[in-house]
């Protein structure tokens, strides 16, 4: 039997605050009526910021990340259409895999897992494509899988270098909420979020914004859908409400969510995830381990994919967080089973919370067979905390 708190160190699903898990325990609305609707509006509103915008909609798609990736797709795209993609992890492959299902012919550029999206390369296919034959460009902003964040702003600049009109489709499943994410200075068409990991809302909602120019694809689009029709979506939520029963317990807690990044302010929260990203990676260079992104000028700041050493089985680190010490890391996805674990720190979470995470990785780790210095890499993360205090903490001392 486990004594005391879990530790939960996905990326995704993340902690739950407190006043958000208390904000579920609310009695069911009847949702055509006018008091949902003066709930719903002002969350809508208040979603807008969160992904830097003033000026897309926002449709709220029961599901996760995976049914608004989904949905971007089928409502703006046809069978037939040409798009560009990067494959550098396990959800870009995702991504790809499903576009391809869905019918489109998916040009895929594969980089090293570790890498970000190649801008560049996709300017010069851009540039190539003389007739605009591709339709849609996929970026997927951050890596969950290896930890690696990619410049979208780079990829807007290549699309308007070409003067090339395609649609930009943006995965910000587990960046939207924890880092800067400008969706109108990025000229993103699409961003797709889900509830349950930068906005610290449990797991039941994917999340779609949408420009202007992919509103207007909304009518010109020929892939079939249904549940997932956007329009139908969005004038429900003009008036106030859904085309469907909505999972109401889940937006009770995004409302507190939303509350929360709202009073500790979005510079402050990207500030802070920045602050215990370089904690993490100072331990994992203190451990002399190395990190699956290639380089700290692209390392994510929600999540960090570690590599075990040689003969180290990062499946038996995981293992042992769990059974021993009741704290969950996140595994190797595909290639990287076996070889990484990650950590994931986005959400709700503070320093205590990633020292914990690094106190039980080095048990794990040198349980595991990693020669590990115990409190190497905690000391490691303390001298970057003590040297770069909170903002908030500092002004209230
Ligand atoms: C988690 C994740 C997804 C999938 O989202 P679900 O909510 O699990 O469907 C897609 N993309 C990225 C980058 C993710 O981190």
């Amino acid at each position: 039997m486990h004594t005391g708190p879990a530790h939960l160190f996905v990326p995704g699903p993340t902690n739950l605050p407190d006043e958000v898990r208390r904000a579920m325990v609310a009695p069911m609305p009847d949702h055509r009526a006018p008091e949902f609707a003066a709930f719903l509006r002002p969350l809508l509103a208040d979603l807008a910021p969160v992904f830097g915008t003033s000026r897309a909609r926002i449709a709220l798609i029961p599901g996760s990340g995976t049914s608004a990736w989904e949905a971007a797709i089928t409502n703006t795209l046809s069978p037939g259409d040409r798009v560009l993609m990067a494959r550098h992890g396990m959800f870009s492959a995702l991504w790809a895999e499903m576009a391809e299902r869905l019918g489109l012919v998916v040009e895929c550029i594969d980089v090293a897992w570790g890498a970000p999206c190649p801008a560049r390369e996709f300017g010069r296919r851009l540039g190539a494509d003389r007739h605009g034959e591709i339709k849609a460009v996929f970026v997927t902003h951050n890596e969950t899988a290896t930890g690696v964040t990619s410049d979208v702003a780079a990829v807007r600049r290549e699309l308007d270098a070409a003067f090339h009109d395609a649609l930009l489709f943006v995965d910000g499943v587990s960046s939207i909420g924890s880092m800067p994410f400008e969706m109108d200075a990025w000229g993103v068409d699409l961003a797709v979020t889900g509830s349950q990991k930068g906005l610290m809302a449990p797991a039941g909602l994917g999340i779609l914004a949408l420009s202007p120019k992919a509103i207007g694809a909304l009518d010109t689009a020929r892939s079939p859908r249904s549940f997932f029709d956007v329009r139908a979506i969005l004038a429900a939520h003009e008036a106030g409400s859904f085309p469907h029963t909505p999972p109401a317990t889940v937006l009770h807690a995004l409302r507190a969510a939303l509350d929360r990044l709202a009073a500790e302010t979005l510079p402050a929260v990207f500030a802070r995830h920045r602050r215990l990203a370089e904690g993490v990676r100072a331990a994992v260079a203190a451990w002399g381990l190395s990190t699956v992104a290639e380089h700290p000028s692209f390392a994510s700041q929600t999540v960090t994919a570690i590599r075990t050493p040689e003969g180290v089985d990062a499946r038996e680190v995981i293992a042992t967080a769990r059974t021993r010490y009741h704290t969950f890391l996140g595994a190797g996805l595909g290639p990287l089973s076996g070889r990484a674990f990650r950590i994931g720190h986005l959400g709700d979470l503070n320093e205590g919370a990633v020292l914990a995470a690094l106190a039980v990785s080095e048990l794990a780790l040198a349980e595991a067979g990693a020669r590990i210095a115990f409190g190497s890499g905690v000391a490691a993360a303390q001298e970057h905390f003590a040297g770069a205090a909170a903002p908030c903490l500092a002004a209230a001392a």
